[in-house]
């Protein structure tokens, strides 16, 4: 994964309804998602259950664009080996969900995917920094997992800035997840983050909201440089 200046947008498939996912897949495409985000759930670990690797497997064949996988999962070790060969391009497991954090992303990595870490809301960054050399991508989750409905956590924010402040010159993606729009979309671009998943507000007018949310984040970015 390359380190870009340009803002990258990941929609999230979940706020789909199923019946249009193909229709939505190629929707994303048409308007210059930079990648689908596909977000696992267990009903353990989150209490919601939605996707699994065959559903990965099916995704990929409707669509060109990079499957960014959030898998929300208790024991990610059981799973990645099934989520990678099924198409995954980036997979980002929780720092919860797992004692063994640095095996799952090297295993990640020698599977050929690119390796993200992802913190709830009450997880701070320092839980993470010993892994910071081990992944390509940090999600920062802006509410918490598995939940819908929920509102923007601004005190997130300060987890991104940090990150932003650690990563030197460690070639890893901060991506911001839940409740992102173009208010919250552009704070967070302000605090650091790189990649903007957004489900619910994008998927309502997908043709006018993405448009409107790269602007915003490029706003953002002209506003930074003057
Ligand atoms: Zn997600």
């Amino acid at each position: 994964m390359q380190l870009t200046n340009r803002a990258l947008i990941s929609p999230s498939i979940y706020a789909a309804s199923i019946l249009d996912l193909r229709s939505e897949l190629r929707a994303f495409e048409e308007v210059g998602a930079d990648f689908v985000h596909v977000d696992i759930m267990d009903g353990h670990f989150v209490p919601r259950m939605a996707f699994g690797a065959d559903h990965v497997r099916d995704l990929g064949k409707g669509t060109t664009l990079p499957l960014d996988v959030h898998l929300m999962a208790s024991q990610p070790e059981l799973m990645l080996d099934d989520v990678i060969a099924a198409g995954a391009s980036v997979l980002t497991i929780h720092a919860e969900a797992t004692t063994q954090l640095v095996w799952c992303l090297q295993r990640i990595r020698r599977l050929g995917a690119h390796a993200g870490v992802a913190i709830s809301p009450a997880t701070p960054v320092c839980a993470i920094e010993g892994v910071l050399n081990f992944v390509d991508q940090v999600l920062v989750m802006t509410v918490n997992p598995g939940q819908a409905g929920e509102s923007f956590i601004p005190q997130t924010l300060e987890k991104v800035r940090r990150l932003r402040a650690l990563r030197g010159k460690r070639p890893y993606l901060i991506e911001v997840d839940g409740s992102i729009d173009d208010e919250t979309g552009r704070l967070a671009r302000r605090a650091g983050a790189d990649v903007f998943v957004s489900g619910g507000y994008l998927l309502k007018d997908l043709k006018g909201g993405l448009p409107i949310l790269r602007k915003a984040l490029e706003m953002e970015d002209d506003h930074a440089e003057r």
